[in-house]
């Protein structure tokens, strides 16, 4: 801890986006694949967002499997129930080794009758991660309805209908989970990256040339985080995921040998190379600034 300049936030800001949440998903799907669920115990309050079905009703079933919706996993037992799990910034589904009564920043368990068990924690104060339990096809219901299409198979005809679908900046598009889902800030800065776009472009003014550039990058950003992250043991920390310009400000870029430079927000920052993509223009630090309109 404290090791970042960018303070606390930088530690909960490590949100996995889609290609962490996919390699997690085939990781325990190859690890806990098969095994009998015993128990399912809400270790916080708040953790469990469904009263029915109950748990219950599937104790003494196996996991299917685990799969990924977004930047959700879905972990599915017997026939048709499924726990979606929203990790949000700092959640993480862990296997729980030692399955202690009070484990540190413990939101749920899943225990299985060979005696493994797989925690929910959450790191930070917010308790935003959160499991639904649903019945049937999980893809219309609450959590998932009304997500985009997933970032990794979306074509040219559907993201050129989901930029048009709200004018806004391109990279707000790329993290609002509405337009395409999966992609979270360090994606949506090197997308921008690789496309050579700038991150405050109005989706509107997008040429078909901008959007097909846009597509290449959205599907190798991603691949080339998935090749990444199917190397690792466990999910990556999002300052050990390879980047160009992703929390490098002052750092070299490593296309054209210009300076990284970042817009600053509380929560998160902007970060992207003038020469790469702005054609050379540097946007002002803050965010009232007349340049990034
Ligand atoms: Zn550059």
């Amino acid at each position: 801890m404290g090791r970042s300049p960018h303070g606390a936030q930088a530690t909960v800001g490590a949100m996995p986006e889609l290609p962490e949440v996919q390699a997690h998903a085939e990781r325990l799907t190859e690890q806990f694949g098969g095994a009998e669920l015993e128990r399912f115990t809400p270790l916080s309050f708040s953790v469990l967002k469904t009263v029915a079905p109950s748990p219950e009703a599937v104790f003494g079933t196996r996991l299917a499997g685990v799969g990924r919706r977004g930047k959700l996993l879905l972990l599915r037992f017997g026939d048709d129930v499924t726990f979606v799990v929203h990790l949000m910034q700092g959640g993480r589904l862990v296997p729980d080794d030692k399955q202690s009564s009070k484990p540190r920043n413990g939101m749920a368990r899943w225990t299985f009758a060979d005696g493994r068990a797989l925690l929910l924690t959450e790191a930070g104060k917010e308790r935003k991660a959160g499991v639904w339990v649903v019945n049937g096809d999980p893809l219309g219901q609450p959590p998932l309805a009304g997500l985009g299409v997933d970032a990794d198979t979306v074509t040219r005809t559907q993201l050129d209908v989901a930029l048009r679908a709200k004018n806004q900046r391109l990279h707000g598009f790329l993290r609002d989970q509405h337009g395409v889902a999966g992609l979270g800030r360090m994606l949506a800065n090197e997308i921008c990256h690789t496309a050579r776009l700038s991150p405050f472009v109005m989706t509107s003014k997008l040429s078909g040339d901008d959007v097909d550039r846009l597509e290449s990058a959205i599907h190798e950003r991603i691949a080339s985080a998935l090749d990444h992250e199917r190397t690792l043991d466990a999910m990556s920390k999002s300052a050990d995921r390879p980047g160009a310009v992703h929390r490098r400000k002052g750092a070299t870029c490593p296309v054209c040998g210009d300076e990284v430079r970042a817009v600053e927000y509380n929560a998160y920052e902007v970060d992207y190379c003038a020469t790469c993509q702005t054609g050379g223009k540097v946007l002002a630090d803050n965010t009232t600034s007349k340049f990034l309109k």
